[in-house]
């Protein structure tokens, strides 16, 4: 949905979103148009149809104000946007993305710490259409140029990385992308466009999975893409029209009542992430803590010059664990659950182990131990952070209590 930007800080914007007085009648919220046909007054009317334009009633398909508001939503507050587009799931949007922007011979370079997802995609999807993926380093900026050639269309980032948590120099990197004549696309879930305004700082594509921040209650699956040129969103637009690809208004619902309240949920993770990180970074259990907005962590400086915000989500190496001592210490957490996905507002926890899906990078990385390799990632909610302190603190103890 194409739209105009809005005024004011975050969290003026987050409220104040979308909200045309067209779509939404005299009340705060539009309401849910659950509909598949649209009525004509006449056959006239029918045969002369309506352009193919944002904001007209055609077919379920091409959405309702349910569905336009929350695009036009998610593109005010991301700068640069043009518009956005949404998809049935943060996967949706990925690979709506890439087989958007990519066809048969061309080549995609991506970051090696992406999310599992979007690497499993490489081989069982894009392959099959003829187009070939090449992993990078996304700490290595000199060897970065390197993987280009002249069938380069694309480099998919994601800052930080899923499960290890790598801050990639975004500016540098998108600099590179451009010089050589490919589009940055990145996976811009951890940070939403509060925490990292990705087209500002280089990008021409910000994907995010919608299921986490702007969800942010664990009941809704929903993806986006954001463009920062027209032709590109109208491009992009066509590619998701001709996969069918529609958003239940139900669902757009949930997402634009988490989009009002997702400023204040991040500030308050963020700062709850920081102190439980601050507390583990001292505990003789854990050996490293990959979080970038703790001052002295991995990543810290790059993120404190390019992102404006953070989340709720982060890691642990701990220290000379086994997979015993590991599984002891997730399955004796009582207010994290065992889970995938986060954002939502309870927090969680999973044990990992990457280096199965590393290919141009290896795991344990230089500097960190191969016993202390085993990692836990926890997505921190709204919960009081002193009982999560508490919580993690008779973990350690029944990790090491045998
Ligand atoms: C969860 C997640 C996705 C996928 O989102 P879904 O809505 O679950 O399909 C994509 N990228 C990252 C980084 C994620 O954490």
């Amino acid at each position: 949905m194409l739209s105009a930007p809005g005024k004011g800080g975050n969290a003026t914007r987050a409220v104040n979103a979308g909200r045309r007085e067209e779509w939404t009648g005299k009340v705060v919220n539009p309401p849910i148009w659950r509909g598949s046909t649209h009525l004509y007054e006449t056959s006239a009317e029918l045969k002369r149809g309506h352009p193919n334009e944002d904001g007209y009633f055609h077919y379920g398909r091409r959405g309702s104000p349910t569905q336009w508001s929350l695009a036009e939503a998610l593109t005010e507050l991301e700068p640069g946007a043009c518009g956005t587009l949404l998809y049935p799931s943060g996967v949706a949007a990925i690979s709506g993305a890439l087989l958007g922007v990519l066809k048969q011979g061309d080549v995609l370079l991506m970051t090696d710490n992406a999310y599992d997802p979007s690497r499993m995609m490489t081989h069982s999807l894009l392959s099959d259409f003829g187009i070939e993926t090449r992993f990078f380093d996304p700490l290595d900026l000199e060897g970065f140029a390197g993987h280009f050639c002249d069938r380069t269309k694309a480099v998919l980032l994601e800052a930080p990385g899923s499960l290890t948590m790598e801050i990639s120099d975004i500016p540098a990197l998108t600099t590179i992308a451009r010089e050589k004549g490919a589009l940055s696309l990145i996976d811009n879930t951890w940070a939403s466009p509060l925490g990292l305004p990705a087209l500002e700082r280089g990008c021409d594509i910000a994907i995010m999975s919608l299921t986490k921040h702007v969800g942010g209650h664990s009941d809704v699956m929903m993806g986006s893409v954001a463009c920062r040129d027209t032709q590109l969103y109208t491009h992009l637009r066509q590619k998701a029209q001709a996969l069918g690809i529609v958003v239940s208004p139900d669902d757009a619902a949930l997402a634009l009542r988490g989009l009002r309240t997702m400023p204040l949920r991040l500030k308050h993770t963020a700062a709850s992430a920081v102190k439980l990180a601050e507390w583990l970074s001292k505990r003789p259990e854990v050996a490293h803590v990959l979080c970038p907005m703790l001052p002295g962590a991995p990543g810290h400086d790059l993120w404190q010059r390019d992102f404006t915000g953070g989340c709720g989500l982060f890691s642990i190496l701990l220290k000379d664990a086994d997979i015993a001592m590991q599984s002891r210490f997730v399955d004796a957490l009582d207010l994290f659950g065992i889970g995938y996905s986060w954002g939502g507002f309870e927090s969680l926890a999973i044990p990992f182990e990457p280096s199965r899906a590393r290919s141009a990078t290896s795991w344990p990385p230089s500097g960190v131990r191969r016993e202390d390799r085993l990692g836990v990632r926890l997505a921190i909610g709204l919960e009081d952070a002193d009982d999560l302190i508490l919580d993690l603190e008779q973990a350690f103890r029944h990790m090491t209590n045998t």
